[in-house]
């Protein structure tokens, strides 16, 4: 399978970049580690880089969860306690200081996987020109699916920043993908061009 390459394509008016949930709690040492989620960082470090060069706007969303988040097993849910608003597991793990952020999550009754619920996302991209959204982030079949999600759900082009992405389960992971290319997505890397890669002749 031929993937295109971040570095190879032309990016302009009409693009943004979403990064999803890269924060500390779902980090290695996190307290919902995603499994080799560190390795994201450098490809969505790139992506930022290309989209603060060209000036394009960039969202960075947060899971931004009060104390007594029902999505906490203590309250029932099914997660350990995460990304509680102002701790230092819910900072970022990278450098999105230019990055609009979209804090979700914040309502203690419901739990909001996609960037999209109950935000005002979908308006700010609009207010942004943006048609196209490029996107990676954490957790593969959680967050990163349901954002991705929204974003088709809302008419954005998708293209997903393959290895901007880390799953918690590989199976589920894969499925993810799968259907977010089904529904139209496409899969795009954003890291370095690495040599095992065929070269197309
Ligand atoms: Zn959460």
């Amino acid at each position: 399978m031929s993937v295109l390459h971040l570095g190879d394509l032309r990016i302009g008016p009409g693009d943004a970049l979403v990064v999803v949930d890269v924060q500390r709690d779902f980090l290695p040492g996190g307290s919902l580690a995603v499994p080799r989620a560190d390795e994201i960082l450098a490809p969505l470090e790139r992506a930022v880089a290309r989209f603060s060069v060209e000036r394009l706007p960039i969202f960075a969303t947060r899971c931004w969860h009060p104390p007594d988040h029902c999505s906490f097993r203590e309250q029932g849910g099914p997660w350990p306690v995460h990304c509680v608003r102002g701790t230092e597991g819910a900072r970022f793990g990278m450098d999105l200081s230019a990055a609009t952020v979209i804090s979700k999550g914040s309502d203690r009754r419901r739990d909001a996987y996609s960037g999209f619920d109950h935000t005002d996302l979908a308006a700010r991209l609009r207010e942004a020109g943006a048609h196209h959204v490029f996107l990676g982030g954490l957790a593969t079949e959680y967050c990163v699916f349901a954002t991705a999600s929204g974003a088709l759900d809302h008419g954005f082009a998708v293209s997903l920043l393959v290895d901007g992405i880390r799953d918690i389960d590989e199976q589920a992971g894969a499925r993810a993908v799968a259907e977010l290319r089904t529904r139209g997505a496409l899969v795009v890397e954003a890291g370095p061009h690495h040599l095992e890669h065929p070269v197309s002749p």
